[in-house]
């Protein structure tokens, strides 16, 4: 009984309706947990009396054999997520004190099919960041540590409170979102799974939006079948979105086979750079025996674009950042600014200096000049052709492979303040980003460590609407590494 916070959620649904504890020990057990572990800055509010709530509603279902997929499992929200009730920040001080009056589609579907939250999930400020270095209401700080260092290190980003959390077994799973990998690299930073799926597959309805042509929400969660069970609540086509998509639901974890034979696995030549980490590199081809031995056959294949992506993004996402931003403007959410004297336009201002942090700041300035009229095909018609270009060498690649195994990201965790120059962090992003500008699915798996011990993932990527199979291919991996490390909760 003691150890219900290290259970899987597989574990726990099977649990509960065995009668071994109920929802109710089960979200106990998990707000203590939150409780203990605020140094890990993880959650922006806590929410135990909606965890309470549904842990009560889940009981008796179980108890009158009408329990749902998700009865009694307690999970955190990223602070991205409108939360009908409860505060919802995007990590901003401009939405401070935000307490919307509808519910995401997407936490919607996970309330309805019986979960519990803990509690908001820290990120990186509207979502932009690789470190979680950059929301207003502190970093967060990984469970993690390097081998022989004590020095705190990031969880990725943006959906870094939801990596920390998951992995220090504050909540089963979580909600992440992903515009350019902020699923995946936290995932592989902490050494837990996040699916990204296909564009269009989880609504964006009530999700507060970065880069609306390119965010997607996905799960987070220790393992493969976790986020399979996940993703099924949290997918579906939603008419509140117009871009969601209107297909059929599998049922993901029921893909979970583990046999590949016949599935030919790409291996992007361009994902291998001069001076990729070589550990990385080794782990990469140790992911590919896997598969291997699972029955897939490796095929070389080239993504000749793969260069171009990083660059194409950091003009796009900043775009469309600039335009979904222009909303917080002091009259309709959160914060307002009025100085003594001043006009409307002194107050946007005044709203929009004091609410927005540098980096938020950064994009939207970006953003601006290159959608402005002087600049608008030189930087935004360019990055818009580019990125056509970028899901045509994935079109190409799906002709002569089913799916692609790369690393998730160049690098394992960093300390807290070492990349300190945007464009040494933006680089971080640099495996990630291609599937997110061709609107593809792509799940980061833990499969091994650094030289200092610290996780590191590999990335499945698959054609569209493809999960089903990204996940099964992630299950290989999963079994075949055998990840057991653990972070260290006592430094
Ligand atoms: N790190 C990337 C950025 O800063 C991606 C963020 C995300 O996926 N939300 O834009």
């Amino acid at each position: 009984m003691t150890d219900l916070t290290g259970l899987s959620i597989a574990a726990m649904r099977d649990g509960l309706r065995a009668k071994s504890f109920s929802a109710g020990e089960l979200a106990e057990a998990h707000i203590i947990a939150v409780e203990s572990a605020r140094d890990l800055n993880a959650f922006i509010i806590e929410t135990p009396d909606h965890a309470r709530a549904a842990a009560a509603t889940a009981d008796a279902a179980l108890a009158s054999g009408d329990a749902k997929p998700l009865s009694g499992i307690p999970l955190g929200i990223k602070d991205l997520f409108a939360t009908k009730g409860y505060q919802t920040t995007a990590a901003s001080k401009i939405l401070e004190g935000f307490i919307p009056p509808y519910e995401s589609t997407v936490s919607g579907k996970l309330f309805a099919d019986g979960a519990g939250m803990l509690g908001k999930l820290n990120l990186d400020q509207f979502a932009m960041g690789s470190s979680n270095e950059t929301s207003a209401f502190g970093n967060v700080v990984s469970p993690w540590r390097a081998r022989g260092s004590n020095r705190p290190l990031v969880p990725g980003g943006s959906s870094g409170g939801s990596a920390a959390a998951v992995a220090a077994r504050l909540c089963a799973g979580a909600t992440g979102t992903d515009t350019g990998g902020s699923i995946r690299q936290p995932a592989a930073f902490v050494g837990i799974s996040g699916i990204k799926p296909t564009y269009g597959r989880c609504s964006r309805w009530g999700v507060v939006a970065f880069a609306s042509s390119l965010d997607q929400a996905g799960p987070m969660a220790r393992d493969v079948r976790d986020c399979a069970i996940l993703l099924k609540s949290m997918c579906g086509y939603d008419p509140k979105d117009s871009t969601s998509l209107d297909v059929a639901v599998p049922d993901f974890e029921a893909a979970l086979t583990g046999d590949l034979r016949g599935k030919r696995i790409g291996v992007p030549r361009e994902y291998r750079p001069d001076g990729l980490d070589p550990t990385i590199a080794a782990l990469w081809d140790q992911g590919l025996a896997w598969l291997k031995d699972a029955g897939a056959t490796i095929v070389d294949v080239s993504l000749p674009h793969t260069t171009y992506a990083l660059p194409a993004y950091y003009i796009i996402a900043p775009a469309e950042a600039s335009s979904n931003l222009a909303r917080y403007d002091g009259v309709r959410y959160g914060l307002r600014v009025t100085p003594p004297g001043g006009n409307l336009a002194d107050m946007y201002e005044a709203t929009r200096a004091a609410g927005f942090g540098p980096e938020v700041k950064r994009r939207i300035m970006i953003g601006t000049y290159v959608l402005s009229a002087g600049f608008y095909d030189a930087y935004y018609t360019q990055a818009q052709k580019v990125r056509a270009l970028i899901a045509r060498d994935f079109d190409r690649a799906w002709e002569v492979c089913d799916l692609l195994l790369a690393p998730t990201a160049p690098s394992a965790a960093f300390a807290a303040g070492d990349k300190a120059d945007p464009l040494e962090m933006y680089l971080n992003d640099v495996f990630t980003v291609p599937a997110s500008m061709a609107g593809l699915p792509a799940m980061s798996v833990p499969a091994g460590l650094s030289e200092t011990g610290l996780p590191l993932g590999l990335q499945i990527i698959g054609p569209a609407l493809d999960e089903a199979g990204v996940l099964n291919a992630g299950y290989v991996i999963e079994r075949a590494a055998g990840f057991t490390a653990r972070p260290e909760r006592w430094w």
